[in-house]
């Protein structure tokens, strides 16, 4: 178990140099809501991401984005986190035999579809032709992309749910409008976060559900 944590932060540290060129700025061991880690701080400006999970089951902070944001808000993003290292069995299993090659599949194989597709739209085919192979274009990338989104989804869905169970509904909203306040709110991350993350109304709906 040792080993194992030591090798973890040790691949940590690494990983936070493909973040941010200086790596982290300090470890510190955060506890909220009766849950302690250690988190990994980093200081990125370019990364529009208040935290993540890293693959390898640890937790970074982006100083740049959270040292200006209140005490409660840093604890939200800490317990969001928290969630994600804590999945249920299913979902770490679809994550790490579904997304990470679908997600290769998304990341290399999307483009040259694309490319196909602009090759055969510009060597002026037959409008049969065209519709045909935009239809054939149109469904793979569909059916490459939407299981990513859906098990994305849920993963984020799960840590939300997480964070709720911690510091309840009522205060989950607020402190989620609070945090997007400090988040860069680019047309590019907006979407992403429309498309990835579940409506916090949804998840404190769903809360209330399931009795978290
Ligand atoms: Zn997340």
């Amino acid at each position: 178990m040792q080993t194992h944590n030591q090798l973890a932060k040790w691949f940590t540290r690494l990983y936070a140099r493909t973040i941010n060129f200086s790596g982290v700025s300090r470890e510190e061991l955060y506890q909220a809501h009766g849950e302690k880690r250690t988190v990994f701080w980093i200081d990125a400006e370019d990364w529009s991401a208040a935290g993540q999970c890293t693959p390898f089951g640890t937790i970074l902070l982006n100083e740049n984005r959270l040292s200006e944001a209140p005490e409660n808000v840093r604890d939200y993003v800490f317990l969001h986190e928290v969630g994600h290292t804590k999945p249920p069995a299913l979902l770490s299993l679809a994550s790490i035999v579904l997304r990470v090659p679908l997600v290769l599949l998304a990341g290399f194989g999307v483009p040259v579809l694309i490319g196909r597709w602009l090759g055969v739209a510009l060597s002026f085919p037959t409008l049969g032709q065209f519709t045909t192979f935009t239809a054939v274009t149109l469904t793979t990338t569909l059916l490459i992309t939407l299981p990513v989104i859906a098990i994305w989804w849920l993963d984020e869905g799960y840590a939300e749910l997480f964070a709720v169970s911690k510091i309840g509904a009522m205060d989950y909203q607020r402190r989620h409008e609070e945090m997007l306040e400090h988040a860069d709110r680019n047309l590019l991350s907006c979407a992403v976060r429309w498309l990835l993350y579940p409506n916090p109304k949804f998840v404190v709906w769903l809360a209330e559900k399931l009795d978290r």
